[in-house]
């Protein structure tokens, strides 16, 4: 014991003198003179010099080992912050509290000043940055490529009520994590044209002369994993000219025309998804997502050449995922290059490609499925339109070889879309060039086969699989939830922390014992005042911590359905004034999210929120009994702050519309109740959790698609329910909107011509489902043994058992010495 009292001072003086060292040397300050953010700077210096150490170590063992590797594809990581996750994951945050404390910095204050790296717009984008940890923890070899954006999603701003798009500016301060390696560059291409060459053999070889070449200069970000036990790369690109000056153009007095090569490059990078109204948007989009793919084929393909392996065992050694079809143009770029750069036989380059890559699938909204217009394509990238016509014919061939000739297929499943103007199918491409297509969920992936893949699920059975999405316990846990986690660790002991998922189980037996539901309980309102003191403070709305605190926290999206959760709020509001006896459980119904910036009904939807929380938070004839508000700039941060201080989840999108979701794991694993639909991944926590321990209502998938194929005009049913027809008279004669009185007229008359999302069909079951929340709050036995039994039992949802799937059936990997 002793010893070990010596060790951990010598630690902490150790990391103090480090710390003291990187304000010194690297940041250029003293203690004297250090502001907080110097201090930052310091300590997450200190923190990389340890995460370098297992960072060369980890690298040596991979390649001594000759490990598979994995290459995650996408065009969005939702990272958030660092500092604690590395330090956490290091087992270092005890020990540079401590010297922090010793050197008078506030540790909690200089946690707060770090930007978050909010790379991407929402769960897809944080499924990417829970992988990498995962796949770190797990001993996966494997690295992430991406965009280096120099801005990443908007900050959003609430002016009047109204959502306002600022530009997000995390690299202001500079980014203590990341290397940049300029010797780690390759040459992207658009344009130009395509070089048919007289070959010598008898198949032609073609030549791709792009008129345009953009560098991609690398900047690496280590990952660790929990408890060092690997570190992994997350490499992201940025987009640099190859010439910064014209200088003839220069010296010929054309200032501005001398960087408009270097503006064109580099605004590929500059932002996190362009907006694509416009058509330059959407160019640049596909500028995007090409030069990302390319740099990150071309790195990967050098680094297993580099090993001295053969170009033929590509799919012995590397596995790469795409996250969605942002990145399918590696089916055609992979071809291109061992083609015409490798030159592999044109079937032997299809096997590898296919053997290589796999998809994943993350929605079915024929809207939100990816195409280009060929006319585009043909433009930037000439050769792989002519790939792309190539595999495609070559599919067809091969299916007319097996006697198979139904026109309506043939054209479902054709890379081109004839339809609306010619369109390369992005999905399609993906399909056919992956060896494994996976869903997120069991109710998304099954979906998946019935609805856009069912003609491709036909001919090819074995393809589509299912990865039901998880996060990782120790940013949505350890980190994000700290009181929890002493309380488990002290009941489950320290082994939580390293099988959580098999060891939460262990927990249900103490949702018997009153004396730790009454910790549980505890924990939360620690919580909860933690999120009312943030509250008071940015917004000056002080909230009631014993009132249940109701939370919807998401993209603000029409199928996720905010509206119904505002309807019920409406109703509330109006049941609790016109009847002040009944004696109502105290309720905060807290919102967040961001709206797409040209999406104009969820702006509204945004407004309406402000507009009621303005109307019910000033009413006294509540006394307090309802709040709402809505906390401008929801990211991953705030998500960690509000999360753990949820009493109930609101996960009520349309059956059948969201994938999976992965905010309705976090809460049920910090222990809210949710209510929700049978959609995505609530299903499978419904089964894990039990249906009792949760308040599910409202139309299945298979009603839902019923129903829509019939009219959707609610007029009748708006009709026969008092409730919902006052509450949708309210918002829109103009109760909310007395500035502004037709301000909800569009949205509320739209509603009930052509309810596409069910929020009417689905209100009377939400309204009833609510009224069971107030009943089991008012029985605090039953509710927090719920609540225990929601974090015992969402173990499953850990990413490092969905990243354990990955690997074993779509990578074919296994972790060192696992
Ligand atoms: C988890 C998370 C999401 C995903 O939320 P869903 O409710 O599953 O859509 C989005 N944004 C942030 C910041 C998150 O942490």
């Amino acid at each position: 014991m002793a010893e070990e009292t010596v060790k951990a001072t010598d630690t902490v003086d150790t990391f103090k003198q480090l710390i003291l060292a990187k304000l010194r040397y690297s940041v250029g300050k003293d203690p004297g003179n250090a502001f907080a953010h110097d201090w930052f700077e310091a300590v997450a210096l200190a923190a990389r010099d340890h995460l370098i150490d297992h960072w060369e170590d980890a690298s040596l063992q991979v390649d001594r080992q000759e490990q598979k590797r994995v290459y995650y594809l996408s065009l969005e990581f939702l990272i958030g912050r660092l500092l604690v996750d590395n330090l956490s994951n290091l087992g270092l945050l005890d020990t540079a509290r401590e010297a922090l404390a010793q050197l008078d910095v506030d540790f909690e204050q200089i946690r707060n000043l770090e930007p978050d790296a909010a790379l991407g717009n929402g769960g897809l984008g944080r499924l990417a940055a829970c992988f990498m940890e995962s796949m770190a923890t797990l001993n996966i070899a494997a690295h992430g490529y991406g965009i280096r954006y120099e801005h990443g999603l908007f900050r959003q701003v609430v002016v009047d009520g109204w959502q306002q798009e600022h530009t997000e500016t995390w690299l202001d301060f500079g980014n203590p994590w990341e290397f940049e390696r300029p010797e780690v560059s390759y040459s992207v291409g658009f344009g130009g044209s395509v070089v048919n060459l007289a070959d010598s053999g008898d198949i032609s070889r073609h030549e791709w002369h792009p008129n345009e070449q953009v560098r991609a200069i690398a900047y690496d970000t280590p990952v660790v994993g929990w408890r060092h036990s690997s570190v992994n790369t997350l490499r992201l690109w940025r987009a640099r000219a190859e010439e910064d000056l014209q200088l003839e153009r220069f010296n010929a007095g054309d200032h501005f025309g001398a960087v408009a090569d270097v503006v064109k490059a580099e605004s590929i990078s500059r932002v996190l998804y362009p907006a694509d109204s416009t058509e330059a948007g959407q160019e640049l989009r596909l500028r995007q997502e090409f030069f990302f793919v390319s740099a990150s084929l071309q790195d990967l393909i050098a680094r297993h050449l580099e090993l001295n392996l053969d170009i033929h065992s590509l799919p012995d050694r590397v596995a790469i995922q795409l996250n969605d079809t942002h990145p399918a143009i590696a089916v055609a770029e992979l071809m291109r290059l061992l083609v015409d750069v490798y030159r592999l036989e044109w079937f032997e380059a299809w096997k590898l490609t296919t053997a290589t890559l796999s998809y994943t699938n993350h929605t079915l909204l024929p809207e939100a499925l990816e195409s280009w217009p060929v006319s585009l394509m043909e433009r930037l990238l000439p050769r792989h339109m002519q790939i792309i016509y190539l595999i495609n014919a070559y599919h067809i061939d091969s299916l007319r070889a097996k006697d198979i000739h139904d026109f309506d297929l043939l054209r479902s499943i054709s890379l081109i879309d004839e339809d609306h103007g010619r369109r390369v199918r992005m999905g399609n491409l993906a399909f056919l060039g992956s060896h494994s297509i996976n869903g997120v969920s069991a109710l998304h992936t099954n979906l998946m086969r019935k609805s856009v893949f069912s003609d491709f699920h036909r001919l090819y059975p074995e393809r589509i699989n299912n990865k039901t999405n998880g996060v990782t316990f120790r940013r949505w846990l350890f980190q994000a939830n700290p009181q929890l986690t002493e309380l488990l660790v002290g009941a489950l002991g320290e082994g939580v922390l390293d099988t959580p998922e098999t060891t939460l189980r262990s927990l249900e037996p103490f949702a018997a014992k009153s004396s730790f539901r009454k910790q549980f309980a505890a924990q939360r309102q620690h919580a909860k005042k933690a999120l009312a003191e943030l509250v008071r403070e940015r917004m000056g709305i002080s909230l009631d911590t014993q009132a249940i605190f109701d939370v919807q926290v998401k993209r603000i999206h029409e199928y996720k359905r905010q509206l119904l959760n505002l309807l019920h709020t409406v109703a509330l509001y109006q049941a609790m004034r016109n009847d002040p006896a009944t004696d109502w459980a105290p309720r905060v119904k807290i919102f967040a999210g961001k709206a797409a910036a040209s999406y104009h009904q969820a702006k509204l939807i945004i407004k309406l929120a402000n507009d009621i929380s303005r109307t019910v938070n000033a009413d006294p004839t509540l006394r307090g009994l309802l709040k709402v508000v809505f906390i401008p700039n929801y990211n991953v941060s705030l998500a960690e702050v509000i999360i753990p201080a949820a009493d109930l989840s609101e996960q009520i999108s349309t059956a059948g519309l969201e994938a999976s979701g992965t905010s309705n794991m976090k809460f049920a694993l910090n222990g809210a109740l949710t209510i929700g639909t049978l959609d995505g991944a609530n299903v499978e926590m419904s089964e894990q959790i039990g249906r009792e321990n949760m308040f599910i209502f409202g139309m299945t998938a298979q009603q839902v698609a019923a129903r829509s194929r019939r009219d959707l005009n609610m007029s009748a049913e708006v009709a026969a329910s008092e409730r919902l027809a006052g509450a949708l008279e309210a918002i829109r004669s103009g109760v909310f909107s007395p500035d502004d009185p037709g301000r909800y007229t569009g949205l509320i008359d739209g509603l009930l011509a052509h309810d596409r999302f069910l929020v009417c069909a689905d209100f009377q079951a939400y309204w009833e489902a609510q009224r069971k929340v107030d009943i089991l709050w008012r029985t605090p036995d039953r509710w927090w043994q719920a609540a225990v039994l929601n974090t015992a039992r969402t173990g499953w949802f850990s990413s490092d058992r969905t990243i354990r799937e990955y690997a074993k059936e779509i990578w074919n990997v296994s972790g060192i010495d696992s």
